[in-house]
């Protein structure tokens, strides 16, 4: 009986940083899975032993963490359909080839890599398939007995897929319709390496129906793959129990031409990886959408809408309300563009929504980070309040709040020359002195203050403004400065304003 229940899975290879199209896969998979109170599989592919990066499955996990895409399954959760890193279930997958070489769907290869390699240097787009398969080295070419042999004496072989001649393969795909590939264009693929490791093609085929997988969401550079699995799939197990197939658009470069990489990412300065990532061969640390100040919730209602949206003109979606509303029909079929002022736009919706408890101890970190000593939770929410709508990423926390808790470095003293009098230093050295007679301490009780101090110097409140935000903010920007004279509180509004009218002549 084929299975009912929703399976997903989300099958990284663990070969460095996780690209957001990664992510995006993991969380449509994620979405769907919820929707249909099924589970959500974390399986680790990494059967190819060449390409093994210490660190990279940890990485993964870490990525699926921050952005709470829980799996329910997984190599550190377990589940009862592990162990979920392929490296660890090899001795599954040989009887599966073999199998298929019974049936003559599959056959030995003994071809050296020397001989592959002479074979592409005669002909550059060599192909091992129905049409060359007859002039190599393998047990549709050597009599039975010497195949025996061979394997008998262990000689090094792999096992590829015979492709039938002259076919072709329909393959239905839940938002590409029906696709139809040609069988004489693709080749044999390996099976079963020489090492005995699977290819990735046994191993997804084999691990989706032993993990019981109902449905297949992965990118569409995987759809050329498709009519391979599909063969496998008839031939191994029966379509009834095939998964349904769906594969998403890819993610394009802003200018819409290609694919997005990571080298993209690096020549136009905005991140392409969940998280940091540092290559543990080179040293190379290349930057994160977290790192950079990206709060979870922004960068999956980014990535959900990259190929998809609800057929309305809504755009901010919370996780739950996402997996209301997803459906795999209004997915694209067409590459989406990724533009990063976008990604930037849905952080500062994001940030402005929710409470600063919701991702306070995010932003102490990024102060720390910058060596900046803070004050408690109940004196610093209320400050970083007051500049959370300026904020687009969470680093800018830093930047706009940097002034409240250390005094400026530098000050933007050109802005205020052009204005600045004798008069007006007198008048703030009068200022200064009535500070200490301001009660209750709060934004409307200075600026009367300030105005008061200003008529009696025949001067009018806005033109003390400005010089008054640079002497405690060191520059142009900011809240209202009445606000930030508020926080800083009597004492340090009284040093500020005392250093500044030192330096100013
Ligand atoms: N291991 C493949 C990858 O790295 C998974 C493709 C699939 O989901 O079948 O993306």
């Amino acid at each position: 009986m084929p299975h009912q229940d929703v399976r997903v899975r989300f099958a990284p290879s663990p070969t460095g940083g996780l690209h957001l199209g990664g992510v995006r896969t993991a969380l449509y998979n994620y979405l769907f899975a919820r929707q249909h109170g099924g589970k959500f599989i974390l399986r680790i592919e990494d059967t190819d032993q060449t390409r093994f990066v210490p660190g990279a499955e940890e990485y993964i996990i870490q990525c699926l963490e921050w952005c709470g895409l829980t799996p329910d399954e997984g190599p550190h959760v377990g589940g009862p359909f592990g162990p979920y890193r392929q490296s660890e279930r090899k001795h599954l997958y040989r009887q599966y080839a073999e199998q298929l070489i019974e049936n003559g769907w599959a056959y030995y290869a003994f071809d050296t890599p020397e001989e592959l390699e002479a074979k592409r240097r005669q002909h550059p787009n060599f192909q091992y398939d129905t049409q060359t398969r007859s002039q190599m080295t393998n047990s549709l070419t050597l009599p039975a007995q010497q195949v025996k042999d061979w394997l008998e004496e262990g000689r090094p072989h792999v096992i590829r897929i015979r492709m039938p001649e002259h076919k072709t393969l329909h393959i239905h795909d839940l938002i590409r319709g029906e696709v139809v590939f040609h069988t004489d264009q693709i080749d044999d693929k390996v099976l079963l390496k020489a090492d005995g490791m699977p290819t990735y093609h046994l191993a997804v085929v084999v691990d989706d129906y032993l993990m019981q997988i109902s449905h297949v969401f992965r990118g569409e550079e995987w759809l050329p793959s498709t009519p391979v699995h599909l063969l496998l799939w008839e031939n191994l197990f029966g379509i009834e129990y095939m998964p349904k197939w769906a594969h998403l658009p890819l993610i394009l470069r802003p200018d819409g031409h290609g694919k997005l990489s990571k080298r993209d990412g690096d020549r136009l300065g905005f991140p392409v990886y969940a998280m940091d990532w540092t290559d543990p061969f080179t040293g190379e640390t290349t930057r994160g959408f977290r790192e950079m100040g990206f709060l979870p919730e922004a960068f999956l209602n980014m990535l959900a809408l990259l190929g998809w949206n609800d057929g309305s003109e809504q755009e901010i979606f919370a996780l739950d309300e996402l997996t209301e509303r997803f459906s795999i029909d209004r997915i694209h079929k067409a590459g989406a563009r990724f533009d990063f002022e976008k990604a930037i736009w849905f952080n500062h919706e994001w940030i402005k929504r929710l409470p600063i408890t919701h991702y306070l101890e995010t932003i102490k970190a990024f102060f720390h980070q910058h060596h900046i000593a803070l004050p408690n939770d109940t004196q610093l929410i209320p400050t970083l309040e007051l500049i959370k709508d300026r904020c687009r990423l969470l680093t800018d926390f830093v930047e706009q709040g940097k002034f409240f808790f250390v005094p400026p470095e530098t000050y933007d003293w050109s802005a205020i020359q052009k204005k600045w009098s004798p008069q007006m230093k007198a008048c703030f050295e009068a200022w200064e002195q009535e500070l200490a007679n301001i009660h209750p301490w709060k934004a409307e009780t200075i600026e009367q203050s300030l105005i008061s101090t200003a008529t009696q110097h025949a001067l009018k409140k806005n033109d003390m403004l400005l010089p008054l935000r640079i002497m405690l903010v060191g520059g142009k920007f900011g809240p209202p400065v009445f606000q930030i004279a508020e926080h800083l509180g009597q004492r340090e509004t009284q040093q500020r304003i005392h250093h500044a009218l030192s330096h100013l002549e």
